[in-house]
């Protein structure tokens, strides 16, 4: 069995992340899975963000339901 060599594709994208234009952080959206780019109106919460979009935060933090008892 040879070495294990990773794919000019894999390698690509490695490339890519490592050359990003911007130092800004990014996160995963935990709903969809996405990237997302850290945004000045998440300077106070970045670290709770956990979604890339009010759509997404909508879907993974349902409103609590009133449930009588
Ligand atoms: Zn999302």
């Amino acid at each position: 069995m040879g070495p294990f060599l990773p794919s000019p594709i894999t390698w690509g994208c490695l490339m890519a992340k490592m050359r990003s234009k911007s130092d800004l952080p990014t996160k995963l959206c935990v709903v969809c899975g996405r990237p997302f780019t850290w945004r000045k109106k998440w300077a106070r919460d970045w670290v709770n963000v956990k979604y890339c979009s009010d759509r997404c935060r909508t879907v993974g933090a349902p409103p609590p339901t009133p449930r009588p008892g």
